[in-house]
């Protein structure tokens, strides 16, 4: 659980929430807006402390793996440095973090520069980017640091609706794309509001009430990998979005009554 102050009122954020992610899991969470979602990241990131009750991240605190440089973020705007190339971008956190580099092969980058299809682009800057190039750089520049625990919070969210389906299968592929690290596959923790992205995305969808939040529902999604845009006509995919949407609704203030 974790509130906080605004002026005299308590903000109730998270009350309660009970979760446990296996490594290599990809984990969407959705949830109404203020519920909670980021701070939820943020608790485990290491980067706010809950007020009640304990986040452990592979037997550590979460400050403490915060500190061993265990979590890469995505957040929703790309926040690149606008004096440097897409490639150096993506090289940022690996040089800034060079005493806790987990040995990945310089290759590696090059690798991830076809993953996000940013191949030609590498001595591009940032302004001569679109915003869908501009978050690629930013999920490249995520993965390059070696991190085993990748937290993003709407990372597509500033995207238009076809830039951002793309970007979907983007990310299932570099996610797949790089699963032969020292820590086999990554875990991802991806808050969103689209239900659409987080079914076709995730192992799990896990499903925040409105604030305070807490799991009204944990979806494990079994549409088989890798994914592609035909699985969104496909009846399981259909049954997921229905199934996660209803949660979201039962959760709504009004749920229960008549309604459309
Ligand atoms: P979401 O990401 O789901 O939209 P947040 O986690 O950002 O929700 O916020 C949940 C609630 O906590 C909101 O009411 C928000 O205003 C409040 N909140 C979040 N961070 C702070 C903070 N640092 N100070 C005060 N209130 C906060
Ligand atoms: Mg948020």
């Amino acid at each position: 659980s974790r509130s906080f102050r605004r002026g005299r009122e308590r903000v109730r954020a998270l009350v309660g929430v009970d979760l446990h992610v296996a490594a290599g899991e990809f984990v969407a969470v959705i949830g109404p807006s203020g519920c909670g979602k980021s701070t939820l990241l943020r608790l485990v990131g290491g980067l706010l402390a809950p007020d009640e009750g304990t986040v452990r991240v592979g037997g550590l605190s979460a400050e403490a793996a915060r500190r061993a440089k265990r979590f890469g973020l995505v957040p929703q705007s790309p926040a690149l440095l606008p004096w440097r190339t897409a490639e150096a971008n993506i090289n940022l956190l690996r040089e800034v973090n060079r005493r806790h580099d987990r040995g990945l092969a310089p290759v590696e980058a090059k690798g991830l520069v076809d993953l996000v299809g940013l191949r030609g682009f590498e001595r591009a800057r940032p302004a001569e980017l679109s915003g869908g190039m501009q978050q690629r750089v930013a999920l490249a520049r995520a993965f390059a640091l070696g991190a085993p625990i990748l937290l993003m919070d709407e990372p597509f969210a500033a995207l238009d609706e076809m830039t951002r389906e793309d970007m979907r299968f983007l990310l299932a592929r570099t996610w797949a794309g790089t699963s032969d690290q020292p820590f086999g596959q990554r875990t991802v923790l991806f808050v969103t509001h689209s239900i659409e992205e987080a079914v076709i995305l995730a192992d799990r969808v896990v499903v925040l009430s409105p604030r305070p939040g807490h799991v009204v529902a944990d979806e494990a999604i079994t549409l088989a990998r890798p994914r592609a845009h035909f699985l969104e006509d496909s009846r399981a995919f259909l049954d997921h979005v229905r199934r996660v949407r209803a949660a979201l609704r039962a959760g709504q203030p009004g749920a229960g009554a008549a309604g459309p």
